[in-house]
């Protein structure tokens, strides 16, 4: 055991999804288990939060974080992770960018309480009771973390050295950042640069096989993806089906695509673009005929295309919101009446 890298990874605010992928390395886990000893994993042995505190400070080879900071215990568990852990990675699009939990920064705590508490027709909750983050009861003092108004990224709360996007990272991307750790642990080798984004620095596009229309690209018609039989050989951007690839990261092996289905853009942005809903849009733009400067179109006929983007921020944010320039729409709504 002593001479296996400590292993832990910890699940904040997210689906669990990238908690499995790590079991999904099927056979490799036996190649894992033969290098990595896991030291703390909630989810797959039921660790302690307070046997996490006691470790010692960078006792901890690698820490794997998945998931958002939507709340104070979210925000507590990476900073004793990165108190106790060399290397921290932020592993998943919901670390890496706020992924889909990031989506509630288009509203606040506020709304969200609303929702989930008042007025939903599965609650029964006339006095309106919330969450509160300390109950006094007759047995003693009962507290619950703080709900954040606003989700955040990984990178927002600690110090991260890697990241690893992707909902979830896929088993190749797992195993790269394990061997690489490894490596360097026996051999010496040296780690990639701190900040490195494990995954491809390409678009989706370059590791996408469908054919695309390479000159004078035009659509006149967004489709939803159930909305036509797509072409399984042809981009599904030419067929008017909206897919991120163009301002997406390769390294998932353009999954969707393969599946007939449009990237949705867990891999994040390239290195190249600062924002990834907005470079997407700038793409779309750009072949609806919109930007070019000979365009024809009429400022009502552009709103008539641009209203075929059904839910804009779903699209084009899907994963990551809290990382964009906008970062979250609503701080406070002014009440009616
Ligand atoms: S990145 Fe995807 S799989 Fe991982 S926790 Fe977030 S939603 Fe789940
Ligand atoms: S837009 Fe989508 S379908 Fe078209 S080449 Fe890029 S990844 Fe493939
Ligand atoms: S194709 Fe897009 S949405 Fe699908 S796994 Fe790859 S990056 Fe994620």
């Amino acid at each position: 055991m002593a001479d296996k890298i400590k292993i832990a990874q910890y699940w904040g605010a997210g689906c669990g999804g990238c908690d499995v992928a790590l079991l999904d390395i099927d056979a490799s886990i036996l190649d894992l288990h033969a290098i990595a000893e896991v030291v703390f994993w909630p989810i797959g042995f039921d660790g302690k939060l307070h046997e996490l505190e006691q470790m010692p400070d960078k006792s901890i080879t690698v820490a794997f974080y998945n998931g958002a900071i939507r709340n104070s215990e979210n925000e507590h568990v990476a900073k004793v992770l990165r108190e106790k852990s060399v290397i921290m990675i932020s592993f998943g699009s919901c670390a890496c960018f706020g992924g889909t939990p990031g989506l509630a920064n288009v509203t606040n705590k506020e709304e969200v309480f609303q929702t989930v508490y008042k007025d939903t027709e599965s609650t029964d909750n006339p006095e309106f009771v919330t969450p509160q983050t300390s109950v006094k009861v007759p047995e003693g003092e009962l507290t619950l973390p703080e709900f954040y108004d606003t989700v955040k990224t990984l990178d927002e709360v600690v110090d991260v050295d890697y990241f690893m996007p992707g909902c979830p990272p896929t088993v190749d991307l797992i195993m790269v950042a394990v061997g690489a750790v490894l490596k360097h642990v026996k051999e010496g080798a040296p780690l990639p640069p701190k900040g490195t984004v494990i995954a491809s620095d390409k678009t989706l596009c370059d590791e996408c096989d469908r054919e695309r229309v390479e000159t004078d690209r035009r659509i006149d018609r967004i489709y939803q993806a159930y909305e036509i039989k797509a072409d399984p050989k042809k981009c599904l951007l030419d067929q008017g089906i909206i897919c991120i690839g163009p301002a997406t990261r390769a390294g998932c092996g353009a999954m969707c695509p393969v599946a007939n289905m449009p990237c949705r853009g867990c891999m994040g942005p390239t290195k190249a673009v600062m924002d990834h809903g907005g470079s997407m849009l700038s793409a779309l733009a750009s072949i609806l005929n919109i930007t070019d400067s000979e365009s024809k179109l009429s400022e009502e006929q552009i709103i008539e295309l641009m209203m075929q983007v059904k839910d804009p921020i779903g699209t084009f944010y899907a994963f990551t919101l809290p990382k964009s320039l906008l970062k979250r729409t609503v701080k406070e709504r002014k009440r009616k009446g």
